[in-house]
């Protein structure tokens, strides 16, 4: 059974990159948001193999594509998510390709999301695909979701889908780049972010006499060098690196050159593991904040959380974790590590919301040769093979256990 499936997975292998390749040619770029064009794409190609398809549109253009086949037991369900935005290109001179050319030089495709993560999309495709052309009965449902917005907070995409009662499964795989300098890995774990706008109150006064005024952005400026060492106080995690703060990301304040500011606007980036949360991390900022006034009396500060991502997690002893070590095993000969990056995505909703236990990062993305979000990003075709492969025994492994 598995050799006939890896069997018509090798036979599917041109088909997954011509098909990254014309997913990457259509410029689904977010900011500003427009995945209708791609949805559809994905959506035909899922109908040809047998998913009956649903198109979710919570706003105009913010296209989801909800994708099932079922299975013909009471197997368990598994359920697959990619994002179907990239990030805008950038300067185009720095890039070595047209980012929407595909073009594919020495085994790689190159072009915007082809690393994030358009090559996982294909992947699921064409893993699903080979289950089919091998005549897999499955026992359990299949669940793809090709989401919009995930570049952008995912309010219209996993987001929605979870709050509208969509992400129903027994386990879930984010197809979030996993691949570490071409060594095959998998992401158990995702750090939460916290964005923080800070304001800093003063007075107004005439510039010529200084010491009138309260000047808010010196104030803001002497938080800002503060936070630039300031390390937040979390458990150690076993796979994610510490939590970070960027300080300073975005600043406004003054409004004319011969004014005292009164005001002035920061924000902070943070991001932070299990252990920490949106009320801790205002608390630690408050307890720094007031060492600051002991030495400013005029001091004067005030905090807002403008968005909020908790960290997330699946158990290391989990069946999907499992099954992919075996799988990966079965492929490439190699052991599977366990390793996070940097990034927060969509398996937050999955795991915090939805409750079901996700994979945060299992997709042919390169953290050091994909270039994700930079110019010349590009997918390794020898990798977003073995990611068919992997995915479709994870697939068969899953849906037929009990
Ligand atoms: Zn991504």
């Amino acid at each position: 059974m598995i050799d006939e499936i890896l069997g018509k997975a090798r036979l599917n292998e041109g088909y997954v990159v011509e098909l990254t390749r014309s997913l990457v040619k259509v410029p689904s770029v977010n900011p500003p948001g427009d995945e209708s064009e791609i949805a559809l794409l994905v959506g035909e190609e899922l109908e040809k193999i047998g998913f009956k398809v649903n198109y979710v549109e919570p706003s105009p253009k913010r296209v989801n594509v909800v994708a099932t086949l079922k299975g013909e037991g009471d197997g368990k369900t598994l359920l697959f998510n990619g994002h179907l935005d990239v990030v805008p290109p950038g300067n185009l001179e720095n890039w070595s390709f047209d980012p929407f050319g595909a073009v594919v030089k020495d085994g790689r495709i190159y072009g915007r999301g082809a690393c994030d993560m358009k090559g996982a999309i294909a992947a699921f495709i064409g893993a699903m695909k080979s289950m089919v052309d091998a005549n897999i009965a499955l026992k359990g449902d299949v669940i793809i979701h090709a989401v919009a917005d995930e570049e952008t907070g995912g309010k219209f995409g996993t987001g929605y889908l979870v709050e509208k009662g969509y992400a129903k499964a027994d386990g879930a795989v984010v197809g979030e780049g996993s691949v570490f300098n071409r060594i095959i890995c998998l992401r158990p774990a995702v750090r939460g972010l916290c964005w923080i706008e800070l304001e800093t109150k003063g007075k107004a006064a005439h510039a010529s006499k200084p010491w009138a005024g309260v000047n808010a952005v010196l104030h803001m400026a002497m938080i800002l060098s503060a936070l630039k060492d300031f390390k937040l106080k979390c458990p150690p995690h076993k796979y994610l690196p510490a939590p970070t703060i960027s300080p300073g990301t975005i600043i406004r304040g003054g409004v004319k050159t011969n004014v005292i500011p009164d005001r002035c606007i920061a924000h902070l980036d943070v991001r932070i593991n299990p252990g920490l949360n949106d009320k801790l991390v205002l608390e630690q900022l408050n307890n720094l904040f007031n060492v600051l006034r002991e030495k400013e009396p005029s001091f004067s500060v005030s905090m807002k959380i403008l968005n909020y991502a908790p960290p997330a997690e699946i158990p290391e002893d989990s069946e999907l974790i499992q099954y992919a070590k075996w799988a990966v095993k079965y492929v490439t000969g190699e052991e599977l590590k366990l390793k996070a990056g940097y990034g927060s995505n969509d398996s937050q909703f999955l795991i915090n919301r939805a409750k079901i236990p996700t994979i945060c990062g299992f997709g042919p993305g390169d953290h050091q040769l994909g270039n994700a979000h930079g110019p010349d990003e590009n997918v390794s075709i020898d990798i977003l093979n073995a990611f068919t492969k992997i995915y479709s025994l994870l697939v068969y492994k899953f849906t037929t256990s009990s």
